[in-house]
């Protein structure tokens, strides 16, 4: 036996006497029913504001975010779930906030189901303008809806490419209908509909089922699919599409073919500055933990800018599977420059003396317990922009933390043909 309600008993819907949103819930409840849909083949998702309680009024799969954003979530749970019925409930207030991705969901022509409750004003916070108040209401926010010329919903809608797009009235018979014809509708459908706030904007305006019906009349009658706007809808065309695409490629593999120095957990933080490829000798340190057969991990932070700033790459190898991938007991810090040792200068107190420091030339050290090997890099005739690179040969002739077979692995892995030469050039003055 189909159920007979799919609103949620033990949240029963409340909203002020009289509101339209009520309604509105009650219409698409029948529209549900009629269907034959039942609560796990639906997917509620509300924007912010009353026709945000939608979501937890009804049995159904739900979702709830932040104003304005309700499309964003019900393209992702579409593209994920594309067998379930995906409503997004959102009032003018969320309209007015999230356009942009009212534009966007009528481009793509996802299969999803927009319904704006349309009762000209921020009903939930006081009664404030909205993108769709009349020039003439009188709100709670002053006269700036004088101003600013209301939106057209449906025009809007059918000008970004929206294929189903409806204007209506709560209060008109075929509510329920129209809802059934635009749920059923493989595409994006978009039911403006209007309605009464009873709790802010009639308490300034005279609004009634009656003067919404000849206003509505007065405009373009929207009610149905979009010639012009007919095409495939985006899940069934991303398919399409995505099949035709050429095989990707199989990621990077790297086969473990020796064992670490180490068997215990390591941590290396390298602190350096743009320009000094910091982030590049982190990727080749984490290829180096992978071919040793060691989960591997690499935090970065730097800035904007190029060629000045901190570069800093946290790295973590481990036998282990790694949770947090942010160095928390290093067992070796290389220290390239000023700007990154600054950015990390509270970490250096911490240092006991078992931590290997590799301190490059002109860089000066905060106080530390840490074991300091100075690196006579511009002796060696190692530009600035190798240091990363050449410290990582510093410690694998150290046999810490790698070893020259997991770094000649990582080399390999990394770089190719003219480029992997050079590199292993500069690094053969390390081990001379
Ligand atoms: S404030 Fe307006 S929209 Fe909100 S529940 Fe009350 S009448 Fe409905």
């Amino acid at each position: 036996m189909p159920e007979k309600t799919l609103l949620n008993h033990s949240r029963p819907p409340i909203f002020c006497p009289g509101c339209s949103h009520d309604q509105v819930l009650r219409s698409l409840d029948k529209a549900f029913l009629n269907l034959g849909l039942a609560g796990h083949q639906i997917c509620m998702v509300s924007d912010i504001g009353c026709s945000g309680f939608f979501d937890v009024f009804f049995n159904t799969h739900a979702m709830h975010g932040v104003h304005g954003r309700a499309l964003t979530y019900a393209a992702g749970i579409k593209l994920c779930q594309p067998e379930l019925n995906v409503v997004v409930t959102m009032g003018d207030g969320g309209l007015g906030i999230g356009a942009a991705h009212v534009i966007a969901a009528c481009r793509r022509n996802l299969d999803l189901t927009l319904l704006v409750l349309n009762n000209y004003n921020f009903g939930m916070t006081g009664g404030q303008y909205s993108a769709t108040t009349p020039n003439e209401a009188v709100v709670g926010s002053g006269f700036l809806n004088k101003l600013d010329k209301p939106l057209d919903l449906p025009a809007l809608a059918a000008a970004a490419g929206a294929p189903f797009v409806c204007r209506c009235s709560t209060y008109q018979k075929d509510l329920t209908e129209t809802l059934e014809r635009a749920i059923t509708y493989k595409g994006f459908s978009v039911v403006e509909i209007h309605g009464i706030c009873p709790g802010r904007f009639t308490k300034r305006n005279k609004i009634t089922p009656q003067s919404i019906a000849q206003d509505l009349a007065a405009k373009e009658q929207v009610c149905g699919e979009v010639a012009a706007n007919q095409r495939q809808e985006y899940g069934l065309a991303y398919g399409r599409e995505a099949a035709a695409q050429p095989a990707l490629p199989r990621p990077l593999g790297i086969e473990p073919l020796c064992q670490a120095p180490q068997q215990t957990r390591q941590e290396v933080v390298i602190l350096g500055a743009a320009g000094q490829r910091i982030i590049t000798a982190g990727e080749v340190l984490a290829l180096a933990g992978l071919a040793a057969g060691l989960h591997a991990s690499q935090k970065n932070e730097y800035n904007v800018t190029v060629l000045r700033g901190p570069s800093i790459s946290d790295l973590i190898l481990s036998p282990e599977p790694i949770a947090y991938n942010g160095a928390q007991r290093p067992s070796v810090v290389i220290a390239l420059s000023h700007e990154g040792v600054e950015r990390r200068r509270g970490g250096f107190a911490g240092l006991g003396p078992e931590v290997l420091i590799l301190q490059a030339p002109g860089v000066e050290l905060p106080p530390s317990a840490g074991r300091v090997l100075a690196m006579d890099f511009k002796g060696m005739g190692i530009k600035a922009a190798d240091w990363a690179l050449a410290s990582l040969a510093v410690l694998a002739r150290q046999n810490q933390v790698l070893n020259q077979q997991m770094l000649v692995a990582a080399l390999e892995a990394r770089f190719q043909d003219k480029t992997l030469a050079a590199v292993k050039e500069t690094l053969a003055r390390v081990a001379s």
